[in-house]
């Protein structure tokens, strides 16, 4: 199905000269796999050298490349010390060039006694020697390091350098062909950008507006388009009006009256439903907004109108909490509920499971509510018309409207996120769906009272749990995020060794939650806590979403500094959900940045999910990257939050008026959008022409 011309562009990694098994693994943890993500490794920065003669030319701190005479070299007595070598340059100035670790075995080939080196590298004093820690090249000739004063600086992992990621993508870039254009060639003229091909070229080789924003665009482009085709396709797709008579809806008796939010949305959602075009809505609403109440009677106008209704769910901890809370509230209206969820797992073991893929089958199951399990092939409905995704971020926008289109009737789709997304990235990730608002909190809420607090203080923090429990009320205790670079099994080290020491001071009261865990633990520790049994639930961040425990009204966050606002937002409307008054206490670390203090200050100043999401946004700088792997904010990876701000308006006309005057993408330059498409893996919107 891809374009044959962008097969050099997803040759295997290891296709490239250099690459074995070892090499793969620092490779796979930045993502490299192909052709294609080398050439889109693009340099966080760049160095820029001087060449300088002599040691008093340079100053401290600068980058130099300097020509030396090695003249001793000293191993450290102690095996973890620095391995030095001394050299001295053209007028008698000493300098050491130190090494730690392993990297100590190659200095003593690459700088042999007596011999005169070129060193490239950073100018550093240490005590009163100068030196250069680990150069960035030593080589017997100038030459050709003179010549490359400017270099690019790439993230990287451990066991990997500079040089090696940087021969890596030099051959990457030779195996890159050239495509045709797929931007609207007036936008390319006006910005003077350069070609596909030549903008990597130069965005791997020095600082270049032009190209940079050329590569972003494209990714915006290649979204846009993707987000309107799987809209124009869902807009052909027939499918199945569905009109209730309100009988299950009236018996369904909540203990609250619906607040005005909840009701317009339901009628929007009803608006919809009774068309034939399957309804494409997202339902945005900040935590604790009551969005379940909402999917819940979304789901009885289905079953009314004589139609199955799922909801997915992202984690199996949710998907039983939902269980248990729409099991409860349909009772009255006689509606048959099922929990699916992963192999195995269900309540009841493999009999129980077998029943429900029989009322599934059957339709004697009314609403079925799981994790994706519900989508496996093995299991089939009688008639499945509607459906509904919780906390949607957790899921690649491109499988959730995918979702949509299959099977032969497309069924309603309604998508809720508690992700108070920026302004500027709405567009971005939902601009081709309707939107409903929960902006509108249920009554009685009270504000949650936080405070900022010193790890030194840790020991007062655990008293303060342990006289809130005493107390007869539940706290959370969520553990640091420990680096991505450290992997995910660093966050577990941390939680369990919280853990730890917790239950040497609450004993049974306390159970563990994190990610690693089989699905049966996660749930039965779930379990223990919603039931009350244990008093203080230690996790990771799998409890970020969803989760709803009215007694749980303290939360520790340790290490708050290290997560994103809009994360410790999430986390912080765990508590908060009963009538007693919350306390979410966010422990920091030493030393923080100015920026760091000022988004904790901010978490303290306001509970307003949309106001922090936009406020995160500006203190992060338009510049910075929006660390999309972490955050999951951002469906793009090249793309910076200026870019996005700058470029998307532009990518998304463009975009528009590309499937206007083509919308089978047919003519040249849809043929070039499709290879955009494909480059940047949004090809299920390509998918979608095929249908249609
Ligand atoms: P979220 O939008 O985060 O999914 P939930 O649906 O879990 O929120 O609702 C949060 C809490 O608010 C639940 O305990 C729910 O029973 C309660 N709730 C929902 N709607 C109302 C309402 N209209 N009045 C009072 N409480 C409500
Ligand atoms: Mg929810």
């Amino acid at each position: 199905m891809r374009p044959d011309a962008l097969n050099p562009l997803f040759v295997e990694i290891d296709a490239l000269d250099g690459v074995g098994p070892k090499l793969k693994k620092p490779l796979e943890k930045l993502g490299l796999t192909r052709v294609r993500d080398l050439d889109y490794h693009l340099p966080d920065r760049f160095v820029t050298r001087r060449a300088v003669q002599n040691l008093d030319e340079a100053g401290e701190g600068e980058h130099i490349v300097i020509a030396l005479t090695v003249t001793e070299h000293r191993a450290s007595r102690n095996q973890r010390g620095p391995y030095r070598v001394l050299a001295q340059d053209s007028i008698g100035n000493v300098l050491a060039i130190t090494y730690f670790g392993r990297a100590s075995y190659s200095a003593k080939k690459l700088l042999p006694v007596g011999e005169l080196r070129w060193v490239a590298g950073k100018l550093e004093r240490y005590g009163d020697m100068l030196q250069i820690v680990h150069p960035d090249h030593v080589v017997e000739e100038g030459g050709d390091t003179l010549q490359r004063l400017c270099e690019p600086v790439y993230r990287l992992s451990e066991g990997l350098t500079q040089p090696k990621i940087a021969g890596l993508v030099r051959q990457s870039l030779e195996r890159t062909p050239e495509l045709p254009e797929w931007i609207e060639r007036s936008q390319v003229d006006t910005a003077a950008w350069p070609a596909w091909r030549d903008a990597l070229v130069l965005a791997h080789k020095a600082e270049h507006e032009g190209a940079r924003d050329r590569l972003a665009y494209d990714e915006l482009l290649a979204n846009s388009l993707a987000l309107m085709l799987v809209r124009a396709d869902n807009r052909k797709r027939r499918g199945q009006a569905l009109v209730g008579d309100g009988k299950l809806r009236d018996r369904l008796n909540l203990p609250f009256p619906l607040t005005g939010a909840q009701t317009r949305s339901i009628a929007e959602i009803e608006g919809d439903l009774a068309q034939q075009s399957p309804m494409l809505r997202l339902l945005q609403g900040d935590v604790g907004a009551g969005k379940t109440v909402v999917a819940l009677e979304a789901m009885l106008i289905a079953v009314e109108a004589g139609v199955q209704a799922a909801l997915l769910a992202p984690t199996e901890i949710l998907a039983r909490q939902h269980f248990d809370t729409i099991r409860n509230l349909v009772e009255p209206t006689g509606a048959q509920v099922a929990l699916l969820t992963g192999r195995g797992s269900t309540r009841g073991g493999s009999k129980a499971r077998e029943a429900t893929l029989m009322g599934l089958m059957d339709g004697s199951i009314d609403i079925v509510i799981g994790t994706h399990a519900i989508f496996q092939d093995s299991v089939s409905y009688r008639d499945l018309a509607m459906v509904v995704i919780d906390e949607q971020h957790r899921f690649g926008v491109g499988q959730r409207l995918m979702l949509a289109s299959k099977g032969k009737r497309a069924p309603h789709v309604l998508a809720m996120t508690a992700t108070p997304i920026p302004r500027t990235l709405t567009l971005a990730q939902y601009g081709e769906l309707d939107v409903s608002k929960l902006d509108e909190l249920p009554p009685g809420r009270q504000a949650i009272d936080t405070r900022v607090i010193g790890m030194e203080r840790l020991a007062e923090v655990v008293e303060g749990v342990a006289r809130h429990v005493g107390g007869g009320q539940q706290a959370y205790w969520v553990c640091p995020m420990v680096r991505e670079l450290d992997g995910p099994g660093e966050d577990i080290a941390a939680a369990e060794a919280r853990y730890a020491s917790l239950k040497e001071r609450f004993g049974k009261d306390v159970v563990l939650v994190h990610g690693q865990l089989s699905p049966e633990m996660k749930a039965a520790g779930m379990e223990r806590f919603a039931s009350g049994d244990a008093k203080l639930l230690v996790a990771t961040t799998v409890i970020e979403v969803g989760v709803d425990v009215p007694n749980a009204t303290l939360m520790v966050i340790e290490q708050a500094e290290r997560f994103g606002l809009a994360q410790l937002h999430q986390l912080r409307g765990r508590v908060g959900r009963g009538s007693e008054k919350s306390v979410c206490l966010l422990l920091r670390g030493g030393e923080l940045s100015e920026t760091a203090r000022s988004r904790l200050a901010l978490m303290r100043e306001t509970q307003d999910g949309f106001r922090l999401a936009e406020e995160d946004l500006q203190l992060r700088g338009g510049g910075e990257l929006l660390g999309t792997r972490q955050s999951g904010d951002s469906p793009f990876n090249i793309a910076t939050l200026e870019q996005i701000t700058k470029l998307l308006p532009k990518a998304h006309d463009d975009a528009r008026m590309l499937i206007e005057r083509d919308g089978g993408l047919s003519s040249p330059r849809g043929e070039a959008a499709r290879m955009l498409l494909y480059l940047f893996e949004r090809d299920w919107g390509v998918q979608m022409l095929r249908g249609g």
